[in-house]
């Protein structure tokens, strides 16, 4: 049988588990995780490998309504992908009923060719009578290419979805080496990280708007690397807020990174991070591009 590969777009509201279903079917953690809306904002590819095939993945931002020049740029980038793409996952949250971001997104997939799978995610938290609602509410409003009830957390059905995945797939080569599981340089998975910890700990009070912009990273030997880092905030009082008293809160940001890199990469990690204050830079084109949206 002929190798077949292909690019899968992850598309959905935020909080529906999109990261998470993604870093089930790669087997590695690559997009950050949090149960706080839109962490990710960059479209990140995870690549899964087999005998017989190569999907790769890219999470993006999801449709919605922008309120300021970032959200523009975000739809953009998701709306020119989808038209890209071999097969498109619409991630949807089996716990709570049609949302109106969700019916806007059916609304912009009608101008797709691509070919759209609904994920039922997060099944292992109700019953099976929920789950059938919750497909019939779906395919009232547009019918798709197969209907996949799966828990991405507990890894349930994610194989068969990979499967499922591997049918639409057209004949190709292997982009990507069998080891490779993001093209994402290690310095963005580190910025990533460290983000995902500042979103963490400081609950409401430091917003999404935060950056995390990698300075200098230096191996100084084969298993150490030295990473010098530089989080921007919007305002004084969120600086404040996330050095904390004492240094406090940015040494737990930085200790709870640290830990959660040196399991994800391999290495010991020695992370400086640094606080400084950036105004209003999401309305801004040319810091956007700075940190790496070209809008
Ligand atoms: P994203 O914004 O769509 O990328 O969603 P995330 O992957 O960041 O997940 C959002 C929240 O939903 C996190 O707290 C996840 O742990 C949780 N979650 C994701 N998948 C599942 C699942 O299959 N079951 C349950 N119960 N929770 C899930
Ligand atoms: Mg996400």
């Amino acid at each position: 049988m002929a190798f077949k590969s292909g690019f899968v777009a992850i598309v959905g509201r935020p909080n529906v588990g999109k990261s998470t279903l993604l870093n089930a079917l790669v087997g590695q953690k690559i997009a950050i995780m949090s149960n706080r809306p839109q962490t990710t904002r960059n479209r990140i590819r995870g690549v899964r490998t087999t005998e017989t095939a190569q999907m790769i993945f890219i999470d993006t931002p999801g449709v919605h309504t922008p309120h300021h020049r970032l959200g523009e740029v975000m739809v953009d980038m998701a709306l020119q992908t989808l038209g890209e793409v071999d097969l498109i996952l619409f991630v949807v949250d089996v716990t709570s009923p049609v949302h109106a971001a969700e019916q806007e997104i059916i609304k912009q997939l009608e101008g797709v060719r691509t070919p759209v799978f609904l994920v039922i995610n997060k099944t292992d938290a109700v019953d099976k009578g929920l789950i059938l609602e919750r497909i019939a509410a779906f395919q009232a409003l547009r019918s798709f290419d197969e209907y996949v009830p799966v828990s991405a957390l507990r890894q349930e059905q994610t194989d068969l979805l990979a499967s499922l995945i591997e049918e639409r797939l057209p004949e190709g080569p292997k982009y990507y080496p069998d080891d490779m599981v993001t093209d994402y340089p290690e310095s963005f998975i580190i910025s990533e990280i460290v983000r995902e910890k500042v979103l963490m700990l400081t609950r409401e009070e430091v917003p999404h708007s935060v950056m995390v912009a990698i300075e200098h990273m230096e191996r100084r030997a084969s298993d150490t690397l030295h990473v010098h880092a530089t989080i921007y905030t919007e305002r004084d009082s969120q600086k404040g807020i996330l050095i904390g008293k004492q240094g406090q809160m940015l040494k737990r940001v930085g200790e709870m990174a640290r830990r959660e890199l040196e399991g994800l990469l391999g290495n010991r990690i020695y992370l400086e991070l640094w606080v400084k204050v950036k105004r209003d830079w999401r309305n801004r084109p040319a810091l956007l591009r700075q940190f790496g949206f070209d809008g």
